[in-house]
């Protein structure tokens, strides 16, 4: 196991291996990148391999008491720092406790390892950090895990060994999500919730296991294909009140229908375009083309721009049910088959 039961990353593994294979060195570590990505679960498995008793060439071994312990959750020398519950930081008092605990020697391990999730840190937990960083106490490992560098200050920068982690490519998308519960949906439709999450795995797990976010997606997808055969009513009442009741996902909706639009526009401009977003759905992307003939890719740009137009009325506050019909008839007007211009 150790680092190879992780998928992706690859040059962070290398790095991190090589830095818990040379026992001394960096001991500042700072994880970068965005939400979801997998920091955390590499911060966990680089202090499995630092407290592990009998590491190997891949990192922890898996079956020593040490990774035991890990693995339940109850290692004493692994300690994550988060804010506590209802509170959005961490509290100065707490970090300050649990690092003059980190301070006195491991218990089971030769090491101990502190995770801090240093995104939930103000200036002054970060000015507290700053002695230990530079000089840790030897058995001392820190891991700050962090998505915006910019809120950290320079000076604890300037004291640690960033790790930045990439983008995953798309075959290890699909088997992060093929791990973690998608192993019955087809590669098109985890090919989709990839793209759709920007690539970052924890969001596109999060939307897998979302069944409200599947329904959505279906019904912006059917909305948009079956609208040139819909009426006035269709539209003014049904799908204003699937809107209106979904209010509060109002970005995602807009996002999903700028998708589907844009993959109309791509079978439109191309014969067998590569660039679906709703990749499992292609087909029916160029039946509707094909049965669309006098939908352009003007049309398609029109409606685009209602639905942005949409998104920027929303900023104003301006209200919800007069801009949301009205954009909703812009598109109707752009793709049904009646259309008079
Ligand atoms: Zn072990």
């Amino acid at each position: 196991m150790g680092f190879d039961g992780l998928t992706g990353q690859d040059s962070v593994k290398k790095r991190l291996l090589d830095i818990v294979s040379s026992g001394g060195g960096a001991r500042s570590l700072l994880f970068e990148g965005p939400e979801g990505v997998g920091k955390h679960l590499f911060a966990k498995e680089t202090a499995k391999a630092f407290l592990c008793m009998d590491p190997g060439p891949d990192g922890a071994c898996g079956k020593c008491a040490s990774c035991k312990y890990i693995e339940a959750g109850t290692h004493p020398d692994l300690i994550e720092v988060e804010p506590t519950e209802g509170r959005k930081n961490i509290r100065v008092a707490d970090l300050r406790a649990v690092m003059q605990d980190a301070e006195i020697k491991p218990q089971i391990s030769e090491r101990k390892v502190l995770i801090i999730n240093a995104d939930r840190t103000e200036n002054v937990c970060q000015n507290l950090m700053l002695k230990s960083l530079e000089e840790p106490s030897s058995h001392l490992i820190y891991i700050l895990l962090c998505s915006d560098t910019s809120r950290i200050i320079p000076t604890v920068m300037s004291r640690v060994t960033e790790i930045p982690f990439r983008e995953y490519e798309e075959n290890e998308m699909i088997a992060i999500l093929k791990e973690n519960g998608g192993e019955d949906l087809d590669d098109g439709r985890l090919s989709f919730l990839s793209t759709f999450s920007s690539k970052i795995p924890g969001k596109a797990i999060k939307l897998m296991s979302d069944p409200d976010f599947m329904d959505e997606r279906e019904h912006i997808f059917d909305l948009i294909m079956n609208m040139p055969r819909m009426g006035y009513t269709d539209i003014l009442y049904d799908e204003f009140q699937y809107f209106d009741r979904n209010h509060d996902k109002t970005a995602e909706l807009l996002l999903l229908l700028v998708w589907t639009l844009g993959d109309i526009a791509s079978a439109i401009a191309v014969p067998d375009p590569g660039n679906i977003k709703n990749s499992d759905k292609k087909e029916q992307v160029m039946d509707f083309v094909s049965h669309n003939p006098s939908v352009t890719l003007v049309n398609i740009c029109n409606a685009q721009e209602a639905v942005s137009d949409f998104a920027d009325a929303s900023h104003v506050n301006a209200t919800f049910e007069v801009n949301c019909c009205n954009m909703l008839l812009r598109i109707y007007k752009e793709l049904h088959h009646e259309k008079n211009s």
